[in-house]
């Protein structure tokens, strides 16, 4: 069968009904392949010119250190050689209408507008990275020698990681757990791909020297507690417990300044690098989306979910799917799963 029929024989019944995926990450690509490789159709929309979402911008995973890109392309052409799934780039949602099963939906597209009707709606649109503009006092934006962890991921993809007898301060809890100038809430993750990036550095440049300034430190996953505990005994990465208080940018060289909150001494590391582990944030125009499809986001913009524990996956509206990191911060097999769950969710209305 072909991407563009539609009604699909599975035996003898029909299932005629497509179910509309918003955002083409790993989310909305799993949740496009589960739909199709259980005889149904998904027509799914990416805003973007390319698949893969955030997950395409990185270059290993935790906590195995698998080829990010790799996976990314194999998922992709996954999807694109199972029947049953339209893929519409540079595609956005402009009216939605209709209820649960007989949903009118407006696009769109770089061609022009396109109506369909859809049974079911998933949103899979994931998160935005917080540009830590607001930090001042870690020098972002001033120095080039402050970057995010995803311009890290970037360097390391571009083979761009300082050489020789470097040192390079990882930050933790930049825009997370503070109230004042960021999101109260924890991004879950950032813990665990901190530590990847200090040991991808270490085994890009065994001469460098890795510092990790954290508050506590958040490994909750299969292997994730084990897989920092690598970096700080297999790699030498050095641990200090203490929130960063000031970056100054000294000749070519980075002064960082933080009290070592568990002597409660004054600490100073001179750097090449200081790298700031960001916020995962809401998606960008995430309050827009959840206007046009009636459904409730929380108070940070997240999509809310209608019942957190044991439907994760339903929105405040029925026939309206949530899946991955656009209710909050979480990693691709969470990711995975949810898009998993929302396609069989989904599949029950194209009946
Ligand atoms: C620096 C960094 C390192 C990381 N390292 C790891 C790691 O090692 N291991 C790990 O498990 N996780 C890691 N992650 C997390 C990982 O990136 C996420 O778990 C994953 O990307 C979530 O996938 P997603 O599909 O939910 O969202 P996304 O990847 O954000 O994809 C969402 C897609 O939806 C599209 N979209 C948004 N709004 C719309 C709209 N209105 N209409 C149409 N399309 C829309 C976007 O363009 C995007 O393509 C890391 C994250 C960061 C920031
Ligand atoms: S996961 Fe770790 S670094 Fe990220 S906000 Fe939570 S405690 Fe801070």
């Amino acid at each position: 069968m072909s991407g563009t029929e539609w009604a699909v024989e599975k035996e003898g019944e029909t299932l005629a009904k497509k179910t509309l995926i918003i955002g083409g990450g790993i989310a909305g690509i799993t949740a496009a392949q589960k739909i199709a490789q259980n005889g149904g159709a998904a027509l799914l929309i990416e805003k973007e010119g390319h698949l893969g979402g955030n997950f395409a911008q990185l270059t290993y995973t935790f906590p195995v250190l698998a080829d990010a890109k790799g996976i990314v392309a194999r998922e992709i052409k996954t999807a694109q050689e199972l029947g049953g799934i339209e893929i519409l780039l540079q595609t956005t949602l402009e009216s939605c209408s209709g209820e649960a099963g007989n949903f009118t939906v407006e696009l769109r597209t770089p061609s022009g507008r396109r109506t369909e009707q859809v049974a079911a709606i998933v949103v899979a649109a994931g998160f935005h990275y917080m540009e830590p503009t607001a930090y001042t006092e870690y020098a972002y934006g001033r120095s080039a020698k402050v970057v995010t962890s995803l311009e890290f991921e970037r360097m390391a993809a571009e083979g761009r990681l300082p050489q020789g007898q470097v040192r390079v301060v990882f930050v933790h809890c930049v825009g997370s757990r503070d109230k004042a100038k960021g999101y109260r809430y924890c991004s879950k993750i950032c813990c665990s791909y901190s530590a990847k990036h200090a040991i991808m550095l270490k085994q890009a440049n065994p001469e460098a020297k890795a510092y990790v300034f954290y508050i506590d430190i958040r490994a909750l996953g299969k292997g994730y507690e084990e897989f920092i505990r690598e970096a700080m005994e297999k790699y030498n990465v050095r641990y200090i417990r203490g929130r960063v208080a000031k970056v100054i940018e000294s000749g070519d060289k980075l002064l960082v300044r933080a009290e070592d909150s568990l002597i409660g001494n004054p600490v100073e590391v001179e750097a090449d690098l200081v790298v700031l582990a960001s916020a995962m944030e809401p998606p960008q125009g995430s309050r827009d989306l959840a206007g046009i499809l009636g459904i409730a986001t929380d108070e940070y913009g997240f999509f809310r979910e209608a019942e957190a524990n044991v439907r994760p996956c339903h929105s405040s509206k029925e026939g309206v799917f949530l899946a991955g990191s656009c209710t909050q911060p979480m990693e691709i097999a969470a990711a995975v799963g949810m898009g998993g769950l929302a396609a069989s969710e989904a599949l029950i209305l194209s009946r």
